[in-house]
């Protein structure tokens, strides 16, 4: 036996309500437009980075019109160090849209969701499951682990595929729709803290029964390799030391205060090309460069 939507009902549910982590944007008192910032923040960000920033967020901006509200400069200030700030400016124009066309309240149905500016397959649906308790398939890389192992006997999950990994979900989702967007977050918490990538703790998961990987002896993943995500000197650490610059000054700064972060100058010209593209950065009339509507 594999896992099933009854086995995954019977334990799952039962072990997220005793050991769910206690995060602010699971509590009752959190509103869609929390749980859309916190979804979007933690897409490639771990939760210890975004606690600190949501709350500021949902402190200064508490609803899409306050936001929206805000000068591009303000947000990307704001979003400080959480990384891959292209977020940031889809947050604010997802913002004006739901503060404009959804009286100021974020829609809770998956194409409403996803005829938003900015929002994916993957955040539309963990918004209508968390903040609206609609039952959807939610998949994130954790997800698709645990279901590659659990059902499949896989070590890993292969490429991703979006009808298929969502129908596998689906699968597994209890009829009811409050329970089924439990499920959902209840996947996630095994993916992120029991089915790790490197090392699952098999000997304290709910549902090590009726796993298949477990049950066929834990073969090696023989899928094709997946890319490893390095950080240090890449275009990503450029692009965040330009910002930092620009984000530490009000005023617009000469491009040699940009040329003293990083010493390879042809890298370091393209980072500073990517985030003009970007919309991240402008280029002042004399030459200067500074936040988005910042001069
Ligand atoms: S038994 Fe091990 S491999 Fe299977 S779902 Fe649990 S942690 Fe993952």
């Amino acid at each position: 036996m594999t896992l099933t939507a009854d086995i995954a009902s019977e334990t799952l549910l039962d072990w997220f309500s005793e050991t769910a982590r206690d995060l602010p944007w699971r509590r009752p008192d959190c509103d869609g437009w929390g749980v859309l910032i916190s979804e979007i923040m933690l897409q490639q960000t771990p939760v210890a980075r975004v606690e600190p920033i949501w709350h500021e967020w949902l402190e200064r901006w508490p609803k899409p019109s306050a936001l929206a509200a805000a000068t591009q400069a303000e947000v990307l200030r704001a979003w400080g160090k959480l990384g891959y700030p292209r977020r940031a400016l889809r947050l604010h124009t997802a913002a004006d849209v739901i503060a404009r066309e959804h009286g100021d309240v974020v829609p809770d149905d998956v194409d409403t969701l996803l005829a938003l500016p900015g929002i994916g397959a993957y955040t539309a649906r963990a918004v209508a499951a968390f903040a609206y308790g609609k039952r959807t398939p939610v998949v994130d890389t954790n997800v698709r682990r645990v279901v590659a192992r659990a059902v499949h006997g896989a070590g890993d999950a292969g490429p991703a595929s979006n009808t298929k990994d969502m129908a596998d979900v689906e699968a597994l989702l209890p009829a009811d729709e409050r329970r089924a967007a439990t499920m959902s977050a209840a996947l996630m918490e095994l993916g992120a803290l029991v089915c790790t990538a490197r090392a699952p703790q098999c000997a304290d998961c709910p549902i090590v029964d009726d796993c298949a990987w477990v049950r066929a002896g834990k073969p090696a993943y023989d899928g094709p390799a997946k890319p490893v995500q390095k950080f240090a000197g890449t275009d990503r650490q450029v692009r965040g030391l330009l910002l930092d610059v620009l984000r530490g000054t009000d005023e617009p700064v000469p491009k040699t205060r940009l040329d003293v972060v990083w010493d390879r100058a042809g890298q370091r010209d393209r980072c500073l090309d990517s985030l003009l593209t970007d919309g991240l950065v402008e280029q002042t009339a004399d030459g200067r460069f500074a936040l988005p509507g910042e001069h």
